[in-house]
């Protein structure tokens, strides 16, 4: 039996082995500064969207060729190469949903020659040495991730689909309800167990592969139910 899965995956953390968003703020912003944001963001006080708004601003003037050097000393999980592959060839569709920065994320995929992935991030300009973001994919309904998650999940899966998330953190607090099999690791795995949401733990992904192949292998195969109920909450609400 074939089922038809959607593989929806974070990035910072996931398919890149470091925080790299975290890891720029904690580089080139004001440290005491960074400190507050990210505790204030990791503890709900404020939503992602004005935690990056401040991260930004506490930036003071950003050399663009320094930045771009730090940035190519981040690393790429190793087997997201076998991942990507194995769902190539089970004619599964990856989207990457991100709370970080296009900036980077496009400069890591090139540079580590990973291509043909749907990404869906924020934006990120450097403009006179400032940092200026934007948020096209923002929906005040999201408060962890300024790119709302929820919304590329409900927009690019249907009642046929098996929706999967594979992600590590904070801002996949608000997106793993929505879908069927969830992945996860470190701050998302705790996350689910104090959620009480049903999950797989991984540490990386031949971890996930094998587990996709089993459940691609099972003759029935059930949706988990708390997803179908958030997913028709969504649609009936918006
Ligand atoms: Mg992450």
């Amino acid at each position: 039996m074939k089922h038809t899965f959607k593989i929806f995956m974070d990035f910072d953390g996931t398919i890149s082995r470091q925080d790299v968003g975290e890891a720029v703020f904690r580089k080139f912003a004001d440290e005491e500064k960074t400190n507050r944001i990210i505790d204030d963001l990791l503890n709900d006080r404020i939503p992602a969207k004005e935690s990056w708004i401040q991260l930004c601003a506490a930036v003071d003037k950003i050399d663009k060729k320094e930045l771009d050097e730090f940035i190519d000393t981040m690393e790429v999980e190793p087997t997201v190469y076998d991942f990507i592959k194995f769902c190539s060839t089970e004619g599964m569709d990856i989207y990457v949903l991100s709370d970080g920065f296009d900036y980077y994320i496009d400069r890591i995929l090139k540079k580590n020659n990973i291509s043909g992935l749907k990404v869906y991030s924020n934006h990120l300009q450097i403009i006179d040495g400032k940092m200026v973001p934007s948020f096209p994919y923002y929906d005040e309904n999201c408060f962890s991730s300024a790119n709302c998650k929820r919304n590329h999940i409900l927009n690019h899966s249907s009642e046929d689909d098996f929706t999967v998330f594979i992600g590590d953190g904070n801002s996949d607090k608000g997106s793993v309800e929505y879908c069927d099999f969830i992945f996860a690791k470190d701050g998302l795995l705790r996350f689910c167990e104090m959620e009480r949401i049903t999950f797989f733990p991984f540490k990386n992904f031949i971890d996930v592969i094998s587990k996709l192949k089993e459940l691609n292998s099972k003759k029935r195969l059930k949706k988990r139910h708390r997803a179908q109920i958030k997913r028709q909450q969504a649609y009936t609400i918006e």
